[in-house]
C-alpha cells in the first residue's frame, strides 16, 4: 500500500521505518524493509503495526545505506509475515503496490524453468521473473525493462539488487511514485508526505515510467524505454 526507498550515506533502516510511518494513514496489515548489508540482501518483516517491525529491528538491526520499505494491504495471500513485502530471492528484493493481474500465468511459465514461489502473493512472481532475467545474464536495468513488459495490472514497484550498493530501480503503472532529491542521497516514496522528513525536491514519475536511481541522480525512461525529462518540483508537504 505504501513504498519507500533510500540510497543514502547513513544507515537507512530506521529512516525507512520513519518514512513508512508517514504512510500509515493509507492503512496496512503488515510491513517490512530490505537493505543491502555488506552487499547481500537483508530483510525484516512483521505482521500488524509498524511498532512490531521497529521492535524486530531493535532486536535484530539491519545495517546498510541503501534499502526499500513497504506497508502492505494484502490483495493476494493472507496478511502474514511470510507474505509481507519485501519479497526477495538471492539476487533481488522488491516492494509492490497494486495487483499483478497475470501472476498465475507468470508463475506457470517460471515453474517450467524451476523458479517456484514460496509465498501466496501476486508480487513474488515479479521477484522471480526478474531473477530469471538476471540469471540469464541481463544487467539489472535490462532485467527490469524486460520484466515490466511481461506484467499486466496496475502497480508501483521498487527493486533492490544484490551487490548493487548504488542503484535502486522504480516503476510506475497506475499507482503514484515520487523520486526525492537530497544532497548526496536520493529517495523514493508513494507520496510527498513519506519523503517530507528528507527532502522537498520531488520528481513525480508519469504513468508507464521507470527510473534508475543512483546517489548522483535519476534517469527516467517511459514505457517504450526512451529517456524522458520529468520536471522537479518543490513539495508543500511538511516534515
Ligand atoms: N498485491 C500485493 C499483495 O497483496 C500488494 C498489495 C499492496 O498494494 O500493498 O501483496
Amino acid at each position: 500500500c505504501g513504498i519507500v526507498g533510500i540510497i543514502g550515506t547513513e544507515p537507512v533502516a530506521p529512516r525507512l521505518v520513519e518514512a513508512l510511518r508517514r504512510l500509515e494513514y493509507r492503512g496496512y496489515d503488515s510491513a517490512g524493509v530490505a537493505t543491502l548489508d555488506g552487499g547481500t540482501i537483508g530483510r525484516r518483516r512483521a505482521e500488524g503495526k509498524l511498532g512490531n517491525l521497529a521492535q524486530k529491528l531493535a532486536f535484530e538491526p539491519l545495517g546498510g545505506t541503501i534499502g526499500i520499505g513497504h506497508t502492505r494491504w494484502a490483495t493476494h495471500g493472507a496478511p502474514t509475515e511470510h507474505n509481507a513485502h519485501p519479497h526477495a530471492t538471492e539476487r533481488v528484493a522488491i516492494v509492490h503496490n497494486g495487483i499483478i493481474e497475470n501472476f498465475r500465468e507468470l508463475l506457470t511459465d517460471l515453474g517450467k524453468d524451476g523458479y517456484l514461489p514460496k509465498t501466496q502473493t501476486d508480487t513474488e512472481s515479479v521477484a522471480l521473473w526478474v531473477t530469471r532475467e538476471l540469471d540469464r545474464g541481463l544487467a539489472p536495468e535490462a532485467a527490469v525493462a524486460t520484466t515490466l513488459k511481461a506484467l499486466r495490472g496496475a502497480f508501483a514497484l521498487a527493486f533492490l539488487f544484490k551487490g548493487e550498493e548504488g542503484m535502486l530501480i522504480a516503476a510506475r503503472r497506475g499507482a503514484p511514485l515520487a523520486i526525492g532529491h537530497g544532497t548526496a542521497e536520493m529517495y523514493l516514496g508513494s507520496d510527498a508526505m513519506a519523503l517530507a522528513p528528507f527532502t522537498s525536491r520531488l520528481t513525480y514519475l508519469e504513468d508507464g515510467d521507470w527510473a534508475v536511481i543512483t546517489p548522483a541522480g535519476v534517469t527516467i525512461r517511459d514505457g517504450s524505454d526512451g529517456i524522458v525529462r520529468r520536471e522537479t518540483q518543490l513539495s508543500q508537504a511538511s516534515a
